[in-house]
């Protein structure tokens, strides 16, 4: 049985927290990844917006994805996942299309060239010699050995125009922009001793950084990984979903930047209708593995204020599959404490009265 200030199930986060004058609608994300392209301007709107410092430009070595994850200093992540497989019936019109070397042929290429695409990324903006930008030097070292286009990065040539006879592979690329899921039920905001974090007016979580006493207890919360301390500065940091670009009646920046849509910023009622009516038409257009997450309120954190459009199982952007908030049970564990209390007092005055007789 839910009640309203129970520690899970489906509720209005706001009214439950005190704002009952003047209500808002609840506000969220819904981030339809199916049309992200992977530009991360999202990523970098977030950054500026919010003067979240710069984490680091190294290349991770894990295709275009060189944010890695969310963190302190990464409110927004956009995620790459390489398949191989087609989306959908999405190749059909290139069925039977004559492509360029496959991935592995262009990369043992690279190999037979002797080209050290890392060191040569290293070099790069650097003030040592080879400080150009690595696939030139690569498809230059490339075309000298063997006359093969490199295509580790886009490549120049439209698709078919670069080999005969070579079939197109199977492969398909999976983005998604992730971000604080702003929870119904935010574990995060339930374990803070000193109430840094709280819940907004429009229903979304808020860090307080100069209430923030840098205790850590979130993070170890937080079901999704999401929140984290900065280093350096000890406290927590994360999505504010904007909390003062919203208060004006304003779009929060990344929502504003993403140029496909991909990330839609609105009512979280008015966005569950609109995720539900997306699925079917991708369903009915083929795409049968479109499906929702976090949208349900009867999930395991009551559902999120941002929810997404997803194109396969949750583990595979790295999320988890089946998320529970996790101070479900401090009700029920703070009801068997102060039971278990009562009950030891009542045997040290048992004692205690009959020790007196
Ligand atoms: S528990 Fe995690 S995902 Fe949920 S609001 Fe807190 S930081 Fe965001
Ligand atoms: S979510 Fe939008 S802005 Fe972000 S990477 Fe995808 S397309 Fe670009």
């Amino acid at each position: 049985m839910v009640s309203p200030t129970s520690f899970f199930g489906p509720l209005d986060p706001a009214p439950d927290a005190g704002w009952t004058e003047q209500p808002q609608p609840r506000k969220g994300f819904f981030t339809d990844t199916s049309v992200c392209i992977g530009c991360k301007a999202c990523e970098v709107a977030c950054k500026e917006w919010n003067a979240v410092p710069e984490d680091g430009l190294d290349l991770l070595g894990m295709s275009y994805d060189n944010t890695g994850m969310l963190g302190a200093d990464s409110w927004r992540h956009v995620a790459f996942i390489e398949q191989p497989r087609p989306l959908g019936r999405g190749s059909a019109p290139f069925a039977g299309t004559p492509t360029g070397p496959s991935g592995t042929d262009v990369a043992d290429a690279v190999t037979a060239a002797g080209v050290d695409a890392l060191a040569d990324a290293s070099r790069i903006g650097s003030a040592q010699p080879g400080g150009f930008p690595v696939v030139d030097r690569a498809a230059e070292r490339v075309r000298e050995a063997g006359g093969q286009q490199f295509l580790g990065m886009p490549g120049t040539e439209l698709p078919g125009r670069s080999a005969e006879g070579v079939g197109r592979s199977d492969v398909r690329w999976l983005m998604a922009s992730d971000v604080c899921k702003h929870c119904t039920h935010a574990a995060c905001l339930d374990v803070c001793p000193t109430g840094a974090l709280f819940r907004t007016e429009f229903g979304t979580v808020v860090v307080q950084e100069d209430v923030c006493n840098g205790c850590g207890y979130c993070v170890s919360a937080c079901p999704y990984g999401v929140i984290d301390k900065r280093e350096g500065d000890g406290r927590a940091w994360k999505c504010t979903l904007c909390y003062d670009r919203i208060g004006d009646g304003g779009t929060p920046a990344c929502a504003k930047a993403c140029p496909t849509e991909s990330i839609q910023y609105g009512d979280v009622d008015e966005l569950r209708e609109r995720a539900a009516r997306r699925v079917e038409q991708l369903h009915a257009a083929g795409v049968e593995e479109a499906r929702l997450y976090g949208h349900d309120p009867h999930d395991g954190v009551g559902g999120d204020g941002a929810f997404f459009l997803l194109l396969d199982e949750p583990e595979v952007y790295g999320l988890p599959p089946d998320p529970v908030v996790t101070t479900r049970d401090l009700g029920s564990m703070w009801k068997h404490a102060g039971m278990a209390a009562v009950g030891m007092l009542g045997v040290a005055l048992a004692v205690f009265a009959g020790g007196g007789s």
